[in-house]
Order: C-alpha cells, then sequence, then structure tokens
C-alpha cells in the first residue's frame, strides 16, 4: 500500500424520522420526509486506523427520540477494527451525535479544534438556544481527557497523518473541521456538519442549527476545493450515502459503506 493512501469507510448507526422542512433554514416548501442517516467513519491505511467521530450510545438514542440501528462499536468491529485498539479519534464538533460513547476508545488520542473546545466550554453555551445540540456529559468528558492529556489540538488545517488533514469550516458549530483524506479514487472529504445533505452543498442551502450562515456557505466553497469533485464530498448525515457507494461487504448492505470506491456513474452530481 503507498505510504499515503487510504480506505474510507462510513457506518451508520441511527436513524430518524423527520420532514424535509425541519433540515433547512427557511424550511422546504415540499411536504415530504426527509430522514437524517447518523454516522461515523473510519479511515484506514499504513499509519494505522483513525476513527472520525463517536456517534451516540442507546441511552442518548432514547433520550434525543433517535433510532440506535447498531452501536458503534458493533459497526466498527464488523470492518476488523477493535475500538479499545484505536489510537486516534478525530472530532468534527461537539455536537451530541458526533462525540458521545465516551469510554470506547481507551487508547485513543483525540484530535478537536481550539475553537470548538473554546466554543463548546465559554459564554455561548449560557443561551439556550445554542446549547440545544450540546449535551454537558459529553462536554465534561472531553475536558477530562484534556486533563488526561488524550486531546490533541489543531488550529485550522493541519496534517494528522501523511495523506490526512483536518480543515476548520466553522459555521453549523464554530469550530467545526472536515476531514480531507488521500484515497485510490483521489481525495475524498469527509464534511461531516459542513454539509447534512448533498442537497445543503449543491444547493448552497443551509441547516437550521448554524453558527454563522456565511461561514457555512462559505465552507461548501471550501469543501470544493478540497475534495477532487463534487462526487469526493461526503456529506454528514444524508441516507443517499448508503444507496451511492457499495457495501464494505457482504453482510453489510445499508450499514457500511466504502467511500474510497467510485460512486456509481448513475448517481453522479452535477
Ligand atoms: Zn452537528
Ligand atoms: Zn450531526
Amino acid at each position: 500500500m503507498s505510504p499515503d493512501i487510504h480506505e474510507v469507510y462510513a457506518i451508520r448507526y441511527a436513524h430518524h424520522d423527520r420532514m424535509a422542512s425541519e433540515n433547512y433554514l427557511h424550511g422546504d416548501p415540499h411536504d415530504i420526509l426527509q430522514p437524517l442517516a447518523y454516522f461515523v467513519w473510519a479511515i484506514v491505511g499504513p499509519h494505522g486506523t483513525f476513527v472520525v467521530d463517536t456517534g451516540f450510545d442507546r441511552a442518548m438514542a432514547d433520550r434525543r427520540g433517535r433510532t440506535l440501528l447498531r452501536p458503534v462499536v458493533e459497526g466498527l468491529k464488523a470492518i476488523n477494527i477493535a475500538a479499545d485498539r484505536v489510537e486516534h479519534v478525530i472530532v468534527t464538533h461537539l455536537h451530541y451525535d458526533h462525540c458521545g460513547n465516551h469510554d470506547i476508545f481507551p487508547r485513543a488520542r483525540y484530535h478537536l479544534q481550539d475553537v470548538e473546545m473554546a466554543y463548546a466550554t465559554g459564554r455561548c453555551m449560557c443561551h439556550a438556544e445554542i446549547r440545544i445540540p450540546f449535551e454537558t456529559d459529553d462536554v465534561v468528558a472531553m475536558v477530562r481527557k484534556v486533563f488526561d492529556g488524550r486531546v490533541e489540538f489543531h488550529d485550522g488545517t493541519e496534517q494528522i497523518a501523511p495523506g490526512i488533514t483536518v480543515h476548520r469550516i466553522g459555521g453549523h458549530s464554530k469550530g467545526l473541521q472536515s476531514v480531507r483524506v488521500k484515497t485510490q479514487r483521489g481525495h475524498v472529504v469527509i464534511a461531516s456538519d459542513a454539509s447534512h445533505l448533498y442537497a445543503h452543498f449543491t444547493e448552497g442551502r443551509v441547516f437550521p442549527i448554524t453558527y454563522s450562515v456565511a461561514d457555512t456557505l462559505e465552507g461548501y466553497s471550501t469543501l470544493r476545493k478540497l475534495a477532487d469533485s463534487l462526487d469526493h464530498i461526503v456529506p454528514g448525515h444524508d441516507p443517499q450515502v448508503l444507496e451511492r457507494y457499495p457495501a464494505a461487504g457482504p453482510s453489510l448492505d445499508q450499514w457500511i459503506v466504502r467511500l474510497d470506491v467510485q460512486p456509481t456513474a448513475a448517481h453522479a452530481l452535477t
């Protein structure tokens, strides 16, 4: 394997049915269901395994009214990743659906943007409206990891390993970072919530939970610059990801897909 070429997986762990109007700032005229999928991602290459985001557990699914399909640990195990041996976790941002399951990676160092930690522990959290996507226990768990010497902070664009870089996008959450990965098909960008759905970055629309509308929209340009094509941008919550990419194995349909493999031409973005 070339020293900077990686396999990339999207692992769906949860689901939530909601109306299209709930997915866009200023709503949507179509009175249809537009569900969200919840993913974590895994990057596997010559420098080890890098897990992107940690999802939430069953208790949080119940608390937030989401449907847990398969626990995150089970998804990782299905592609031969033992969570308790993972050494690097990249946290895109500190919303509850991206940084739960605090104890399943006991050996990992956590990669996080300075700005996101400052945001989640500072004066903005005095506002109930801004706190909505955050959970106290998640933020406290990350603070504990800081004091345990297990958090590696990043400021803007930084390399995590050859072929893997993080990029602060902001917008949806103040210190949100996306992850760019070199693969056999070129540079894939795990946007995470820099674009929840394909429609957000292809149509210039905005998810309602947003720290900065302007930074969100500018972020779509950054995603396009970082990715080799529109087909190399992977949104954070779009169930279409499971249709566009091939399953990572015979029994993994609608659960785990390979993002380093070209999506089917019928689905190519324009
Ligand atoms: Zn989010
Ligand atoms: Zn999210």
